[in-house]
């Protein structure tokens, strides 16, 4: 049945999907963790900015050096928030980026386990008519059987095994409907000379061949 193949190419399909998705999703969690930690910095840099204005805001520093070496480090400060904003932008862009590509793999998943569903669906319905056929045939079977007669029938079983489940064919239009090669002269003379009731075989591939109105005999 097709449908078990594509059932099995579908499944690689989804291992791979499965393992990207973890991976983007582990990445995506990584990079938050690294803005958090970022925002954090950040954050320690404004509140000791803060307190240093405070300081020079009070008046409390009077000292030539002291207030240079506090203006220094306000500086400096500034300097380290700005850096730290950059790095902080850059980690978003990576964060959107990576967020980005786990939503698309997230939909390449629901995608696939839709297109599984649908082919088990198929498979089922493929499997089904199968079993009709079969149950059909059975039926078929046990309606002939009776008339065939017990030696005939383990010939016939001897027969399908070991040509590929195929142990009967009609002749049509004097082809063989087994190997699809055409009579020879000699295959029509012999066929038309046997009795009703014989068991003829083709010469090519061995199989009982079944004589009908429409064998052209
Ligand atoms: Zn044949």
């Amino acid at each position: 049945m097709p449908e078990v193949a594509e059932l099995k190419d579908l499944a690689t399909q989804q291992q791979s999907v499965r393992s990207q998705l973890i991976a983007a999703q582990t990445e995506t969690s990584d990079i938050a963790r690294e803005q958090d930690k970022l925002e954090s910095d950040v954050d320690q840099v404004r509140q000791r900015m803060t307190r240093d204005q405070q300081r020079l805001d009070s008046g409390a520093v009077t000292s030539a050096k002291d207030l240079e070496s506090l203006q220094h480090e306000v500086g400096s400060l500034n300097k380290r928030q700005r850096d730290l904003e950059d790095v902080e932008l850059e980690v978003m862009e990576r964060l959107e980026e990576a967020e980005k590509k786990a939503t698309v793999l997230g939909a390449e998943q629901s995608r696939l386990a839709a297109a599984v569903e649908d082919t088990e669906r198929r498979r089922v319905a493929a499997h089904a008519a199968i079993d009709k056929d079969v149950e059909h045939a059975q039926r078929e079977r046990a309606t002939v059987t009776p008339d065939v007669g017990e030696e005939l029938l383990t010939f016939y079983e001897k027969l399908r095994a070991k040509l590929a489940g195929i142990a009967a064919v009609s002749i049509k239009q004097r082809r063989c409907d087994g190997c699809r090669l055409d009579l020879s002269v000699t295959d029509v003379d012999r066929i038309r000379s046997a009795a009703d009731d014989e068991v003829i075989r083709c010469e090519e591939c061995r199989r009982i061949q079944v004589r009908t109105a429409e064998s052209g005999l």
